[in-house]
């Protein structure tokens, strides 16, 4: 089974960033009462996630989430979604939510954006969000991210 479309409530913003990183699509809802978001969970199909006891219990197959950290709860959602990748995938932007694609050469922006010379050269791939125009590649920033996912699944389930 594939892993699910999230809506990540307000209080969740970092974990719906990485969960974007691994290629998944996640809504992030600020700003709504509960009234709207289970509303737009429900209507989209996407699984709810959130910390609000009470906000869960509105929406059945909502996950709620009952750590404040951040690798407590990206173990939580891999728990209940084993199909939730933890590589970084390229696939969505951490930013927006939009799809990244290969753009056929670099944009005129890529170097004032700090796209690396071999990237740009088109030796690495880029992607280019094509919602809000946020280029990706794989670099220093990406090991990073992976490092981190790594040392969460490495501490096992609690
Ligand atoms: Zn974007």
């Amino acid at each position: 089974m594939s892993a699910p479309a999230f809506l990540v409530d307000e209080m969740l913003g970092r974990l719906a960033r990485y969960l974007r990183f691994v290629g998944c699509d996640v809504v992030y809802a600020r700003g709504e009462d509960d009234a709207a978001l289970v509303r737009q969970a429900r209507d989209a199909r996407r699984v709810l996630v959130t910390r609000d006891r009470a906000l869960a219990a509105r929406l059945p197959g909502s996950l709620l989430l009952e750590s404040a950290e951040l690798g407590a709860q990206w173990r939580a959602v891999r728990r209940t979604w084993p199909s939730v990748p933890t590589d970084v995938a390229f696939r969505r932007c951490s930013v927006c939510n939009g799809v990244l694609s290969r753009p056929a050469a670099a944009p005129p922006e890529a170097e004032a954006s700090g796209v690396p010379e071999r990237v740009r050269a088109g030796g690495e791939p880029l992607y280019r969000c094509e919602t809000c125009g946020k280029l990706y590649w794989d670099g220093s920033h990406t090991a990073r991210i992976r490092e981190t996912i790594a040392a969460w699944e490495a501490r096992g389930p609690p």
